[in-house]
This record gives structure tokens, sequence and C-alpha cells, in this order.
């Protein structure tokens, strides 16, 4: 496997503004690690597929990949694995006041691809990696998993209302 590219220097594809260009590279996300738990890649890199094009000022840059993620589903924190699918874009345009336009992951003609997968897959987490599509996540009360037990049978009593402790209390008087 070719070794991951961890930043990529933009201006070596030397693009006129409105130029393109097309770049399948693997993308080294690093550590994941989200609420305490860690998740794996497979492969500790990961194919992406990037769309460059400069713009009048800058860049803007899109992103895509899926990534082969292992760890606890994020429902019920049972053992998941899941294809996390990331299609992400920046925009940057050096000197713009608009937050919108300016880009954590591109400094000057510098993108920093490990950061910027890295965060899009923490991002992407908490929604597509689950154990099963369906999975119904663990109860709020007593944290049995859900997809153990029949919602239907498994209830709480709800708290007895202090108030009607109280009501209790004066009809025993
Ligand atoms: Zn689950
Ligand atoms: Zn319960």
């Amino acid at each position: 496997m070719a070794s991951a590219y961890h930043s990529i220097d933009l201006a070596r594809f030397a693009l006129a503004p409105g130029e393109g260009h097309r770049l399948d590279i693997e993308a080294d996300p690093g550590p994941l690690e989200l609420g305490g738990q860690r998740y794996s890649v497979a492969g500790d890199s990961v194919p992406a597929r990037l769309d460059l094009s400069r713009t009048a000022a800058g860049y803007a840059v899109r992103m895509r990949l899926t990534a082969q993620i292992s760890g606890s589903c994020m429902r019920c924190l049972e053992a998941a694995e899941a294809a996390v699918e990331i299609d992400a874009r920046e925009v940057d345009q050096p000197g713009s006041e608009d937050e919108e336009l300016r880009s954590p992951y591109i400094d000057g003609d510098e993108l920093d691809l490990s950061s910027w997968a890295h965060d899009a897959l923490a991002l992407a987490l908490p929604i597509q990696l689950v154990c099963r599509p369906d999975c119904k996540g663990l109860c709020a009360v007593c944290g049995a998993s859900l997809n153990d037990v029949d919602p239907a049978e498994h209830r709480h009593d709800p708290e007895p209302d202090p108030r009607w402790a109280k009501l209790r209390e004066l009809k025993l008087e």
C-alpha cells in the first residue's frame, strides 16, 4: 500500500483559477477516540478521493472516503463494525472575513488531510457506527440493552410523585 499522506502541497498542481484536479490517495486519519472509547480504522489509512479546484482567491476541495471502522455501537455499546462514508467540502479564501470561507484544514497552499479526515470521521461516527441500523439502544432508566428485551414489556414504574406521598401521610393521620 502506498504510504499515506498527512498533508498535501496544493501549489504543486499549479492550477489556474477555475481549474481542477482529481487525486486518488491514501489518507491517514490517525487514532480515533470519542467519549473515552477508541475506534480502529481497518488498514490504518483510507483510500480517499480529492477534487481540488482553484478559486479566484484560494481553494475549494471535496473529499470522499469510506473507512471501515470498528469499535462500540454508538447506541448500545456492543461491538460494531461499519463502513463510514464521508463526503465533505472545504473552501478557503485567504483574507476573507467570512468564517465560512476560511478552512481550518487549509493554510495557504497546504492541505492538512490527516486532520480533516480525522475530524470528518469523528463527526460521522455517532450517526453511522451502529451494530445494526435498527439498534434500539439502552434503556435510559436501567441501562439494559433494548435489543435484548421486549420494549412492550420492559417498563419501569414512574417515580412516585412526592405530592402523592404527602397526601398518603395526610390520610394516615
Ligand atoms: Zn447497537
Ligand atoms: Zn430499563
